[in-house]
């Protein structure tokens, strides 16, 4: 096959064309295309900017009568800057971003102007009736709305010849059911802060803002083009549905943190520029564990512009790699037998200038430290469920558990001395005459942790590390708004709880209450807290038999929990998607799952068909009639006409598979050992798929 070779060949030659260093420019085009706070004060008339500006703290909804006033301004800026259309960019539950870009264009007196209203930059109507909804709408009803979230600034997507002005929105049904990922983020978000500032309260403190923060690290892929095209498992699935394992992959760990190749780091120097230009504050790189694995970190930021942000890496990401002749595969695993990609999700909440994660370094900071880990320690073993359904997909299915990321057991690591302390909390309150050694709320100060001691364990799936909870099981492709969506709500309703008490409790004896509270809830929610290796048998066995801790290992099951009445009760009671929203989320996840099966084994079997088939039998067809025989030849010919009658018969599996939509996984991952075997036996020179090692290590 000339193709793969060719391809080798071509990559090799390839030259970069070098750009000019940046250096300080940075600063100076940094965010340059966010209509952002600064350059609302720079367009916008005083008394506006004010009123804007206290929907933005959420303090009041839009006024509508400035409406007019932000949409003019926001035009001018766009147009001056080579914009000519604008969008409502949206997050429906395809788990992309959606955009319908109309021109400013209109007419007045038979002359075309630019034109930009208050009423089309705060609600549009796109058709809906191709978008997910989970049986919430039918299609008679198509119509939906999207309404501006002002708490996301407008930005300027740019391509090659101009721009179009993106105006982040919610996605809502016509008859208000929420079709999106970002309504519900939005509502669990207000949901906590209110916690917070109960929880607050009842320690006397005075109401200050809340904030919660979220910063993402993306994983991701880079193989060159010129493969990526001749593979339609990547080109229609993401991943590879065949491909032997390379003699060398990641087992000498010499990618990991290694010098960044030359023209990966051309890409990544473009795709910061991008991200800076867009505000996206892109902080580290570097190279991961598998080879071409690489990933990017930004600074974090209030939780919805984080998540926001990430939808927009994740595209730069894509279209960057495009112009270096690269792609960039954001699939959970694109390539067996090597680490799969993940989106660590570092989640944190900020009262006023305080974080509630640090422990602090006095006594009272401590007690509302502990309180708020143990309110976490409580939602997490209440509802470490939904956080594996939150994390579910086709694609994750492949990572979580596979030895490589988090197990499908979300538990949370705490680390050796925050874990001393809360054992000491629960046996010292008991043992009360030891009172030296036993830790008193409110009076005694925590040992300062040590930062590096919470972060070694990279096995668990919620880590706290340090001032900050990591959840580690996000997929590198998955939005991070479910994720924050449940857990803004289940910190929130354990917060609740806490408050429900401590509101309670007599000023004098706070502390020793507050004590003997902890004290139960620690002991009561303990289990879901472990800090040893999260790959091993062991853990699988005792998280489930000894812990009865949920396992939820594959999608199918990872969604029930959707389906679950106290969960329903949950997200109804504080407002965040009710029973039929939450039920239309299970179907969407189910149907997407579902379908993105069917495609695998769709092109499992056509790839096997009608590409690597017709190149066996040329092959044996070649050595058996290849005139003189010999016994060497025989045992080849023996070998390959076995697995040529295995090919046919995994073929047919997978045939029956697809026609009854049952054992399709299981019949693609039979057929692929076969085809894996097939491709170690046959002449390199005609296999007609590039190969894992060249796909890994040439670009
Ligand atoms: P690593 O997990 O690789 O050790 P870092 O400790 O630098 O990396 O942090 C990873 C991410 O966590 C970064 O995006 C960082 O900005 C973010 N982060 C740090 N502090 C907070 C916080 N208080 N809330 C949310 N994210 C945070
Ligand atoms: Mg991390």
């Amino acid at each position: 096959m000339q193709k793969r070779f060719d391809a080798v060949c071509r990559i090799s030659d390839r030259k970069t064309a070098p750009d000019e260093p940046q250096g300080a420019k940075v600063l100076e085009y940094f965010a340059e295309d966010v209509f952002d706070i600064g350059k609302m004060a720079e367009h916008l008339p005083k008394s506006v900017y004010k009123k804007l500006m206290e929907t933005i703290n959420g303090m009041r909804p839009l006024d509508p009568s400035i409406a007019d006033d932000v949409a003019t301004a926001m035009k001018e800026w766009a147009v001056s800057r080579g914009a000519t259309h604008y969008t409502h960019w949206f997050q429906p539950l395809t788990g992309g971003t959606a955009e319908k870009h109309d021109a400013f264009l209109e007419f007045a007196n038979g002359k075309a102007i630019f034109e930009f209203s208050g009423k089309t930059l705060t609600v549009g109507e796109p058709d809906a009736s191709s978008f997910p909804s989970g049986g919430l709408r039918s299609t008679f009803e198509a119509r939906g709305y999207t309404a501006w979230d002002p708490t996301s600034p407008a930005f300027i997507k740019r391509h090659e010849n101009g721009g179009t002005l993106c105006i982040p929105t919610i996605f809502c049904s016509y008859t208000g059911e929420v079709l999106d990922k970002k309504t519900p983020l939005l509502r669990s978000t207000q949901v906590l802060k209110k916690a917070v500032v109960r929880l607050m309260k009842c320690f006397g403190y005075k109401e200050e803002p809340v904030k919660v923060t979220l910063g993402v690290e993306q994983e991701y892929f880079l193989i060159d083009k010129k493969f990526y095209l001749q593979r339609p498992d990547l080109l229609q699935t993401g991943r590879t549905v065949y491909g032997a394992p390379p003699a060398k992959h990641q087992q000498l760990e010499d990618h990991y943190f290694g010098s960044i190749p030359p023209r990966i780091l051309a890409f990544m120097t473009e795709v910061e520029k991008e991200l800076w230009r867009l505000g996206i504050p892109a902080k580290t790189r570097h190279n991961e564990v598998a080879p071409a694995q690489f990933e990017l970190a930004p600074i974090f930021e209030d939780l919805n512009l984080a998540v926001d942000h990430n939808m927009l890496v994740m595209e730069v990401l894509r279209q960057t790699a495009d112009r270096h002749g690269l792609v960039c595969l954001l699939h959970e695993k694109p390539f067996a037998g090597v680490n799969g990609s993940g989106k660590h999700n570092n989640w944190g909440i900020a009262y006023g200038k305080r974080n509630l994660l640090d422990p602090g370094s006095n006594p009272a900071e401590n007690a509302v430290f502990l309180t708020v880990l143990t309110a976490v320690i409580h939602a997490l073993d209440m509802h470490s469920d939904l956080l594996r359904t939150a994390t579910s997909g086709i694609g994750n299915d492949h990572r979580l558990g596979a030895n490589e990321a988090p197990p499908a057991i979300i538990s949370m690591f705490l680390g050796e001395q925050l874990e001393g302390v809360i054992d000491q909390l629960v046996k010292g309150a008991s043992a009360s005459k030891s009172k030296t050694s036993s830790l008193r709320i409110g009076i005694d100060a925590l040992p300062p942790l040590n930062r590096d001691a919470t972060d070694r364990n990279r096995t668990s799936p919620f880590a706290f590390t340090g001032n900050k909870f990591e959840f580690r099981a996000p997929g590198s492709s998955q939005s991070c708004a479910e994720a924050n969506t449940i857990i803004n709500t289940i910190v929130a309703e354990a917060l609740d709880g806490l408050s429900d008490k401590l509101e309670k409790f007599k000023k004098k004896t706070f502390n020793a209450e507050l004590q003997v509270l902890l004290k139960s809830e620690i002991s009561a929610h303990q289990r879901v807290i472990f800090n040893g290796d999260g790959y091993t048998q062991a853990w699988i066995k005792e998280a489930t038999e000894k812990r009865g801790l949920p396992n939820l290992a594959s999608t199918p099951e990872a969604i029930m929990p959707l389906l679950n009445e106290d969960n329903q009760k949950l997200f109804e009671r504080y407002g965040v998607l009710n029973r039929a929203e939450l039920i239309s989320r299970y179907h969407v996840f189910k149907e997407d799952y579902e379908r993105r099966l069917d495609i695998e084994g769709r092109v499992a079997l056509e790839i096997a068909k009608s590409i690597i088939r017709p190149v066996v039998f040329k092959e044996y067809l070649a050595i058996s009639n290849g005139g003189k025989s010999s016994q060497a030849i025989e045992t080849v010919r023996l070998e390959m006409e076995k697995q040529m009658e295995a090919m046919n018969a995994y073929i047919s599996t997978l045939e029956d598979a697809l026609s009854s939509g049952e054992g399709i996984r299981h019949a693609i991952e039979s057929l692929r050992k076969n085809v894996d075997a097939l491709e170690q036996l046959i002449d390199d020179s005609i296999w007609p798929l590039p190969k894992y090692r060249e796909m890994l290590f040439i670009y």
